[in-house]
């Protein structure tokens, strides 16, 4: 067992993320706690660092579930064959988590699950005799995942250096934020500006986070851009795909965060929170006016990719669904997050650095901003992200930030995801830490801007 206590780029035969970071070793988890392979206990916030792990660390019956499938077929392909554990976890999908869908594909995690969701808008309109229709419209502040397809989907530069020679040209519109647009109007104008410049019979898509994962923590624009997107999605004949890959599962108190927009989606992706991080797990739900289209047309949705719906990964999704249901942890998030937020804000209350505490169910997040004015965004140079992560870790919390001021749309922005099953003491453990980690960050960046 490699027990090093952090792990460098110059001794490892991994290719890691980041060459410069020194990784720690981590060894089990437990419940919320992961240890580290030096002993340190640190409390996941983040539910694994990615929104994934809504069970916590270590579900008997989950690893269970997983043992039993693998030991009768653990792998098939769903070009041949399909599975009870396939047919029982889409029955579900639909009798459970949106019954206002029609079909489930099942694929292998978030990318994949944005991408095939793009080629079924695409299809639609194929199939419907609108081939012209292509291009996508989405939200500039945000993140669909790292295939070209759907990294084209974000609008943001930087994320998309240097793989811009492979990206398809598609719209995008600035996030209606308190620092940009507070209303929506503006991004409804931007939008109007979008289909028009793109031409309206060519636009297939508007592609968004219906509330926004790390690129913009729990945000979601206001009322009006959404009732504004539906009147235009009559208008011209669009599909609206939500990526739900953070949201999906009950990550902001209700099974879809679509079932608390007041407009409905025609596609929705899930992922993330679906294998719970016992397997890469991901799915498509579509309305059936979509499916409709292509079983009256080429009766055919053929790309796929190798895992997709195997036995193992839909029986662990299944038993996720079963664990979510009996208990009744959607309702939990609904009903602790109101008072975590107010936990979180409370906390965080007196920080000069801390602008925005926004929050949905469990999908937390807040702004750091400079103390010089309690509004600008932070100096680039500063990465206030990577010293809140490093100082949280340090602090024995895990919590999730970004750092995007070079795409132009935000600052440094730090995540909270806790594992639906974190109990309450718990939850108050997470916000005293984070708590103390702003109070530290805070004092460096006063330090670091010149005792501002
Ligand atoms: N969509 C959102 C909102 C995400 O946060 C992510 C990953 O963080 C993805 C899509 C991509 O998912 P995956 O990394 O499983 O491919």
């Amino acid at each position: 067992m490699d027990v090093r206590a952090r792990i460098r780029a110059d001794g490892t035969s991994v290719f890691p993320r980041f060459l410069d970071l020194a990784y720690p070793n981590v060894d089990r988890g437990d419940g919320v706690w992961l240890t580290t392979t030096d002993g340190r206990r640190i409390l996941d916030a983040s539910s694994g660092g990615a929104m994934v792990t809504c069970l916590g660390y270590g579900v008997e019956e989950i690893a269970a579930a997983a043992q039993t499938q693998a030991g009768r077929i653990a792998y098939f392909y769903n070009h041949h064959f399909t599975s009870e554990p396939q047919e029982r976890l889409a029955e579900r999908m639909l009798d459970v988590v949106a019954p206002e869908m029609a079909r489930v594909r099942f694929v292998s995690g978030g990318s994949e699950a944005n991408e095939t969701a793009l080629q079924l808008a695409r299809l639609y309109h194929v199939e419907s005799g609108r081939s012209e229709r292509w291009r996508v419209i989405s939200p500039a502040q945000a993140y669909h995942g790292s295939t070209m397809a759907t990294l084209a989907l974000s609008g943001r530069p930087h994320l998309q250096e240097p793989y811009g020679p492979y990206l398809s040209p598609h719209l995008h519109i600035p996030p209606s934020t308190w620092r940009q647009d507070p209303t929506g109007s503006a991004a409804l104008e931007a939008l109007d500006r979008a289909i028009e410049r793109a031409g309206p019979d060519t636009v297939a898509a508007f592609f968004c986070e219906p509330i926004s994962a790390a690129a913009l923590p729990a945000y979601s624009p206001p009322e009006r851009f959404w009732l504004g997107l539906d009147e235009r999605r009559r208008e011209h004949g669009f599909l609206i795909c939500f990526d739900e890959v953070v949201t999906g599962m009950g990550r902001t108190g209700t099974w879809l965060a679509a079932h608390q927009i007041p407009i409905e989606p025609d596609i929705v992706a899930v992922g993330k929170t679906l294998g719970a991080g016992y397997a890469p797990l991901g799915a498509v739900l579509c309305r059936s006016h979509v499916y409709e289209a292509i079983e009256r047309g080429s009766r055919g949705f053929d790309l796929g990719h190798t895992w997709d719906g195997a036995p193992l990964s839909t029986a662990v999704g299944l038993a996720v669904v079963d664990a979510l249901q009996t208990r009744g942890l959607v309702a939990r998030v609904r009903e602790r997050g109101p008072s975590l937020l107010d936990e979180l804000r409370e906390a965080l209350s007196g920080s000069e650095i801390v602008k925005e505490v926004r929050g949905r169910g469990f999908l937390l997040g807040f702004e750091l901003v400079d103390p010089r004015d309690g509004e600008s965004v932070l100096p680039d140079e500063l990465d206030a992200a990577s010293l809140v992560d490093d100082t949280a870790f340090e602090q024995g919390v895990l919590v999730t930030s970004t750092h995007p001021q070079a795409d132009g749309f935000a600052g440094d922005q730090t995540l909270l995801a806790p594992a639906y099953v974190s109990s309450d003491q718990e939850l108050s453990q997470m916000v005293e830490r984070v708590a103390a980690t702003i109070a530290d960050v805070e004092r460096t960046v006063k330090q670091r801007l010149g005792g501002a």
